[in-house]
């Protein structure tokens, strides 16, 4: 999976994504980050990137000259075709593990992360395929949720995860959310762990394991609850 991210602040996404078990996997080649500064195809000679919004009012806008250069850029030098680009916009559906499924599957992702108040319409119109939101709240960038969707999606993809890890049975994969994990010590400030843990009996554990998830699922998110049984038909 190569993730390409068209940014003002490549810097930060390189950090954060070079490290624990991305940083492990862009190491043995399985993903790559490829953190473009949209700053470097300005054609202004005072490198600017922004300008004031038409019509007036509040804050700068990203103009749309320099994010399309870029963006061709991005196609052309990697050689993509049929570009998936996301724009990460408070404007977009709101990701989730079905969506970070979807995504998973392509070989190439270019994330689009806007700053100030956005970015010209016309670059959006002429190069974005999805508006993805992480939630009904506004960022001051769009690194951030570009980051949170590369650390999601990149869990799913072949490779990424060690052998003990799976993505196979955490909160989402089948709808619920997960049971409750414990580890060593087996008695901690005097609370014990489940006796069936204990047991070694890998069919109780399964069972006991599901009955937590429906109990703690139907607690904390109804919706999705209500949900699952409908789509089960229990
Ligand atoms: N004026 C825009 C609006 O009201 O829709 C908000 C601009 S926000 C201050 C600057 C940038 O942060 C956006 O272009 C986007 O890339 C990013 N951003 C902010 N909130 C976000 C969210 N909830 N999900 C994804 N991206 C977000």
């Amino acid at each position: 999976m190569r993730f390409h991210v068209m940014t003002l602040f490549p810097d930060m996404i390189n950090s954060a994504m070079n490290t624990s078990i991305t940083g492990r996997a862009i190491e043995s080649g399985i993903l790559s980050i490829n953190a473009v500064d949209i700053r470097d195809y300005t054609l202004d000679k005072h490198k600017r990137v922004d300008d004031y919004p038409y019509g007036g009012g509040a804050g700068m806008v990203m103009q749309a000259q320099p994010v399309v250069d870029c963006y061709r850029a991005i196609v052309k030098d990697n050689n993509i075709k049929n570009p998936r680009v996301i724009y990460l916009t408070p404007q977009g559906r709101t990701f989730n593990q079905e969506i970070a499924r979807e995504l998973s599957k392509e070989e190439d992702l270019i994330f689009l992360c806007g700053h100030y108040e956005g970015i010209d319409e016309r670059a959006l119109e002429l190069i974005v395929t999805d508006n993805i939101s992480i939630g009904d709240f506004v960022l001051t960038g769009g690194e951030m949720p570009a980051m949170i969707m590369m650390d999601c999606i990149s869990r799913l993809v072949p490779g990424v995860l060690g052998n003990g890890d799976s993505s196979e049975d955490e909160s989402f994969s089948d709808g619920l959310l997960e049971y409750p994990q414990y580890t060593r010590p087996d008695n901690y400030e005097g609370l014990g762990v489940p006796e069936v843990l204990l047991s070694g009996h890998h069919a109780n554990i399964s069972k006991w394991r599901h009955e937590m998830s429906l109990a703690r699922t139907k607690e904390r998110r109804p919706d999705l609850y209500e949900a699952y049984i409908k789509n089960k038909n229990i």
